[in-house]
């Protein structure tokens, strides 16, 4: 997706006489590089708040005639603008989100419009040691097709598709993985392809043309937007994020170290069809659907009772929509350790929201091809068909597919136990 953007920002520019270069390596060598031809460089960029970012970015600073610019357009508001009227940071999203719509006006979403042909061609700064794209590498990258296809144009077709097709059934079709409920911007949201503020656009224009049905439908699909935004503050005010869990007092919890369990768990190999379906998933296609990421996070952080961050890595060198505050919040979610988090005793039933969100086992056979044949009453847990049922579907449990690696009803005990020690 990243190779095909660039290919296609780099034809975009092109058309106004601009050239795309490519510089590899550590940004800071790169910038000190840059900054030594020159008496004074202004940098431009959007503001990542990210504890990788603000580094890189505070390294970048420190080079002497780099002023670096840093301007707010990941999320609607500025992480940290919204605050609670005592001045501290919301730490649970309702009134996160009410505070959120009592300041958005449509200003916050309008189109702005780029001219480019300020930019005069002619000055450009063009150094042997910056690369342009190589055409056979692009040749070969783009015909080697992920399941997304890269480029701002692929994006806006996304947006567009949602918004004539979709956005006004969100909440009636978003939890359920076999269908093609949900917008899947993510990776566009993710690579700067599709703005935040496109997406409130967009939102905005269907409530505004939506029959009263519709609106709830469109509401709850704002409402995800603002989760994103909710989680950008919460790594904006607590930078410990990153190595500790939000409710410090969960590092206490004993996790266990199970090196075979997690590597059945990302091989989609744990005997239970909707994690190992997720997990296949994730690592086919590098994307997963909302439900099943915590389907799947809630798996490893309490049946498994393996720690969140172990997870979270995973997720991380997998995801190509990958985000830090999403995935730090979804996880933190999940293993009930983040803020505003699922409470440790409401553990998920891997067997029951199989049943509810992928009823025929529609999503479950596209990922775990073995159990194809498998008839829907059992889709959910394999493991109870008869010798006679499992010789007719041609799947033995224990050979064709895993046995559970563990009993759900068993660990829950055990697991709220832990819990209830912090
Ligand atoms: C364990 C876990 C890890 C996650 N990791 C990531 C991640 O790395 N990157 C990421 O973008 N999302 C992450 N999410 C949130 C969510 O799963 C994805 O944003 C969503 O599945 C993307 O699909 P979509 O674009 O079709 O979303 P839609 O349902 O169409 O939502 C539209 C957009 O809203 C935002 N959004 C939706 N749900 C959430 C949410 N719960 N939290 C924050 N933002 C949300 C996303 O930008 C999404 O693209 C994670 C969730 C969990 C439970």
């Amino acid at each position: 997706v990243l190779f095909e953007s660039l290919y296609e920002l780099k034809n975009d520019l092109k058309k106004s006489g601009f050239n795309l270069f490519i510089a590899e390596g550590k940004s800071f060598d790169v910038f000190k590089k840059i900054s030594g031809e020159f008496e004074k460089i202004e940098i431009y960029a959007n503001e990542q708040i990210e504890p990788y970012c603000r580094r890189r970015d505070e390294s970048i600073e420190k080079i002497s005639n780099v002023e670096l610019k840093l301007f707010s357009d990941s999320t609607i508001f500025l992480p940290g603008f919204i605050l609670k009227d005592d001045g501290k940071p919301y730490t649970v999203f309702t009134p996160f989100s009410k505070k959120f719509f009592t300041l958005l006006n449509s200003g916050n979403y309008k189109k702005i419009k780029v001219d480019l042909n300020s930019l005069k061609p002619e000055n450009q700064y063009s150094p042997g040691y910056l690369n342009q794209l190589n055409p056979d590498e692009e040749n070969k990258k783009i015909s080697t097709k992920g399941i997304f296809d890269g480029g701002r144009t692929a994006g806006i077709n996304h947006l567009k598709r949602f918004y004539e097709n979709g956005i006004d059934e969100y909440k009636s079709k978003r939890d359920f993985p076999g269908i093609n409920g949900t917008s899947n911007l993510s990776p566009y949201i993710h690579f700067g392809l599709v703005s935040i503020r496109e997406c409130f656009r967009t939102a905005y224009s269907a409530l505004n043309n939506s029959i009263e049905s519709g609106k709830t439908e469109i509401e709850t699909w704002i409402k995800e937007l603002i989760w994103r935004e909710f989680y950008y503050n919460i790594t904006y005010h607590f930078d410990y994020l990153e190595k500790q869990s939000f409710k410090k007092e969960f590092d206490r919890l004993n996790w266990r170290h199970d090196d075979e369990s997690f590597k059945k768990w990302c091989d989609g190999k744990t005997g239970y069809p909707i994690v190992d379906a997720g997990m296949r998933q994730l690592v086919n296609d590098g994307w997963m659907h909302n439900r099943i990421r915590m389907v799947v996070a809630m798996f490893l952080t309490k049946d498994l009772f393996i720690d969140w961050r172990w997870g979270e890595k995973f997720f991380a060198d997998h995801l190509i929509d990958l985000d830090f505050s999403s995935n730090n919040g979804g996880w933190q979610w999940s293993a009930s350790t983040g803020c505003d988090a699922q409470p440790y005793f409401r553990i998920f039933n891997p067997v029951l929201q199989s049943k509810k969100f992928d009823t025929e086992g529609v999503y479950i056979k596209k990922y775990v091809k073995e159990l194809r044949d498998v008839p829907s009453k059992f889709i959910h847990s394999p493991w109870e068909m008869s010798e006679e049922e499992q010789e007719e579907c041609r799947v033995v449990i224990g050979k064709d597919y895993p046995e559970p690696i563990v009993n759900h009803s068993e660990v829950k005990e055990l697991i709220l136990n832990e819990f209830k020690k912090i």
